[in-house]
């Protein structure tokens, strides 16, 4: 999803035709404004997430396959499942692409000879999937498996129950956070776990 990221005291003027900017206060960031002018303050990813048409309820009760996590292992997995004609379902607790969407040119990926921005590897799967009529639920996460006999019983934060006969654990990886306290709400804003292109603009302003 194409976004602009406006920085609170530097180029606000360019949000004045949607908001009321004397009124904000900090206790309103972060705050989005949509293509249809709807503001979001203090805003959370799941409710942008519901803003931009994503969504984390699932449509069946029982699926054939279950991907958690939509990096390009998930993803990949995903695609083959629908391609077989499997019900297929993807879980991601965060945005598809996992680390591989922040990459700002990925060299080695089989069929790009002049490489490709993780950004676009990822919305190409993640159309390809959903041509398959894979079902992307997100975000959403995955809290913990239950076996009951042939099944497997997928249990999410939110409180709700997916069934699958196979599930495919994509998870990749997470970085370990710095345990000062008030560093997790600095996490993406001052706070970088990775030095990659597409944070310097944030560092710049
Ligand atoms: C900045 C950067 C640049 C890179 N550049 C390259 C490169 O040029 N070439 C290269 O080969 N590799 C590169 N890598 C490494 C590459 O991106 C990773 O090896 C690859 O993304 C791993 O893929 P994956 O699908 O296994 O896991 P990940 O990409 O880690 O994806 C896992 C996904 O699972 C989700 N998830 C985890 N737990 C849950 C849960 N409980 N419920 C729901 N969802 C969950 C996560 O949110 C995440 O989206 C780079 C990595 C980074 C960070």
């Amino acid at each position: 999803m194409p976004y602009r990221f406006i920085a609170p005291r530097s180029q606000v003027r360019e949000a004045e035709p949607y908001l009321q900017l004397n009124e904000l206060t900090t206790a309103d960031y972060p705050v989005v404004i949509l293509e249809d002018g709807q503001v979001l303050r203090k805003t959370t990813i799941q409710e942008v997430a519901l803003a931009i048409g994503l969504k984390a309820e699932a449509q069946y009760e029982l699926y054939d396959v279950v991907v958690v996590g939509s990096g390009p292992a998930g993803l990949a997995a995903a695609v083959y499942g629908g391609s077989e004609g499997l019900r297929t379902a993807i879980i991601e607790k965060m945005a598809p692409g996992g680390q591989a969407g922040t990459s700002s040119r990925i060299e080695n990926y089989l069929g790009f000879p002049n490489g490709v921005s993780g950004m676009e590897l990822s919305r190409r799967a993640y159309a390809q999937a959903l041509k398959f009529g894979v079902e992307f639920l997100s975000p959403a996460e995955v809290d913990r498996l239950e076996l009951d006999e042939e099944y497997k019983k997928l249990h999410l934060k939110s409180g709700k129950t997916l069934i699958s006969k196979a599930v495919i654990l994509a998870t990749g990886m997470t970085y370990r956070r710095h345990p000062a306290k008030g560093m997790d709400a600095l996490a993406g804003i001052s706070v970088y776990y990775g030095a990659v292109i597409s944070v310097v603009i944030f560092c710049s302003i």
